[in-house]
Formats: structure tokens, sequence, C-alpha cells
């Protein structure tokens, strides 16, 4: 099958990034940081999710340039000293082979400019930090795009219940996916996954949707009007990160709203691409809050959307008009 080495690698890659996290979540994220609003647990995730990723996509595809959201300017500083360090740990902790000397260099390997030709990685080592340092859902992204296509997306949610009814069936998930194969899911310690697929709800009233625990990233008062316009009855299901796309595309949800809260911010690829395959592989449809299919060959924005919906695919259109009959009137 095509990309079967690619999903191989990028699996594996994400596994290590799983545990790094659950480490760094389990060992720094007490209550005590979050009070003092410490950022730094977070930090060494996301700088050694990065480095290991990388190190892993570099080994077996040398090549391939990669997108990722950090850079190790803030290691380099004499601050960043103690910082690096710490980063090393966890991640040799996982990765063994990592060399001390080469973990900047390592985070750096992602700072590739996306484009429409050619294939590359992209990259967030940690999506929803927020979620991270609450100790609830984040989640590890990566997709493989190819002349600006999303053609693979491996999602890992280290805190996501395999069944949100049932917890004893056990807790974290990687979600994937590759173009014309559908998406699976399967819990980390697994070696394979079983295939999913959205909702076939037909009636917006009986559909949950999802979105942003923040209401910065995604507005929270224009769900409320777009909800009763449908019909919606349930509450919003509010999770962090990309874990909204896999909770979609297995059927927990059948709508997910990510609606703009200012005119300036233009999405980035890296919190979308992984999520974005593994809904359409799922059946599901995925685009912008008016319709349009999401550019991924603008570079490390999406600077031709604004905002994002996604759907079970059977609900597209009722919700993308509603949606637009609601931003429309603002
Ligand atoms: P979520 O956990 O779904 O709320 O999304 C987390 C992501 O939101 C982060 O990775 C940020 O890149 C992104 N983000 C930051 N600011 C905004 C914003 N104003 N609108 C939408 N997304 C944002
Ligand atoms: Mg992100």
């Amino acid at each position: 099958m095509k990309y079967d080495s690619e999903l191989k690698i990028a699996i594996g890659a994400v596994k290590k990034a799983c545990s790094l996290c659950t480490t760094v979540q389990s060992s720094l994220v007490s209550d005590e940081t979050m009070i003092k609003e410490d950022k730094s647990p977070v930090t060494v995730a996301d700088f050694g999710v990065q480095a290991v990723i990388c190190h892993e996509l570099k080994k077996a595809f040398p090549n391939d340039p990669i997108v990722a959201e950090e850079d190790s300017a803030d290691l380099q500083t004499d601050e960043g000293k103690a910082l690096t360090k710490k980063v090393y740990e966890y991640a040799s902790a996982v990765l063994p082979e990592l060399i001390e000397e080469d973990i900047h260099s390592t985070i750096d390997s992602g700072d590739y400019d996306g484009g429409p030709e050619g294939r590359f990685w992209t990259l967030d080592p940690i999506d929803g930090t927020k979620g991270f340092l609450r100790g609830q859902q984040y989640a590890i992204a990566l997709a493989l795009i190819e002349d600006g296509e999303v053609v693979l997306g491996v999602l890992g949610c280290p805190n996501l219940n395999l069944d949100l009814e049932d917890p004893e069936r056990g807790k974290g998930c990687i979600f994937s996916a590759i173009k014309g194969e559908g998406a699976s899911v399967q819990l980390i310690d697994d070696d394979s996954g079983d295939k999913i697929e959205v909702s076939d709800i037909d009636h917006p009233s009986h559909a949950p949707f999802c979105e942003s625990v923040e209401s910065a990233h995604s507005s929270h008062s224009d769900s409320e009007q777009i909800a009763d316009i449908l019909g919606v009855t349930a509450e919003p299901i509010r999770i962090d990160s990309q874990c909204k796309y896999g909770v979609l595309a297995r059927g927990d949800a059948s709508i997910y709203l990510r609606l703009p809260t200012s005119k300036d911010y233009t999405e980035k690829i890296w919190d979308h691409a992984a999520g974005y395959i593994i809904v359409k592989e799922a059946g599901g449809q995925v685009s912008d809050v008016s319709g349009n299919d999401l550019d991924f060959s603008q570079g490390r924005t999406l600077s031709n959307n604004k905002g994002v919906v996604g759907t079970n695919g059977e609900l597209h259109d009722l919700v993308i008009s509603a949606v637009v009959e609601v931003l429309n009137s603002k």
C-alpha cells in the first residue's frame, strides 16, 4: 500500500512522543504550577516532542522537509541552557540515540516554509497546550502533505478514552488515515487499529457538536446562535486540541465548529492537517466557514481560509448555511 512505510514511521514516532508527554505531564504539571501559570512543563514537552519526531522523520526520510511549530531560538539563550538539558533528558528517555549537542539543530529541521509543490511533513508537537497544562486533552499532530494535498495524518491523544461512554476500554488513542484508505483508531500500546466512521445522524437536532474550550480560539456566542438555528439540543462538547477531529471522525460528535474570533488570525497548517484527513477518510467533510475546502498549499498558514467547520458530511450544507447566516448578521 502507498505510504505504508510513512505510516509506520509516523505512528512509531508519535507513540514515543505520547510517552514523553505522559511522563512530563505526570511529573511536572501539578496544581502548583498551574496556579502560578508556569508554562515550563509544556515548553519542555513541546521541544522534546519536536526533537523526537523530527529525528525519526529525518532518519527515515532524509529528503523530506518538515514544517513544525517550534524553533530553538529560546533554547539558544543563556537561560535556555537548563531548559535544553531538561528537553534532552526527557527526549532521550524515549529515544536514547539522540545526542545532546544535536537537539537545537534537530528542532530547527522543522523550519520549512511549506508551499504548493513537493512533499513535506507538518507537525504540531503539542496541540492544545492549555489542555496539557490543565491535565486535560491535548494532541500530537503529524501529517504528510504532497503537492498541496494532505495524504496521511496521525493524531496522538494520550488522555482521550477509546470509548467516551466506557473508560474501562482504555485511555490514550492514536488516530490515523491515509488518503483513499480510510481512517482508524488504536490504543497507544496496540499494534493495529480498527476502522472508524463518522456518525450517520441526518438531522442536526440530534447532532452533538464540539468546539474549543478556549473562547479566544472559537467564538462560543456565535456557536450558540448556530446551534439555535439548527435546533441542536445537546450541550457543546468542549475539548482542547485536534482531539475534536478524532471525536468527530469516530462519531461521538457530528459537528465541529471553529468560528473566527478576530479578522486577523490565520489558522496554521499544523493545527488542522492531521485532523482534516482523519475526518475526511472517516467519511466526514471539513471546510472553512464559507464552505471552501482547506487549502494546505499556501505555506505555513491557511491564508485562503477563515475558521473551520467539520461535520459527518450529511449535515455539512445545512451547518454551513447556518454558519453563514450568523456570521453575515454581525
Ligand atoms: P484548540 O485547542 O482547538 O482551542 O486550539 C489550539 C490552537 O489554537 C493552538 O495550537 C493555536 O495555534 C491556535 N490558536 C491560537 N490563537 C487562536 C485564535 N485566535 N483563533 C484560532 N486558533 C487559535
Ligand atoms: Mg496547535
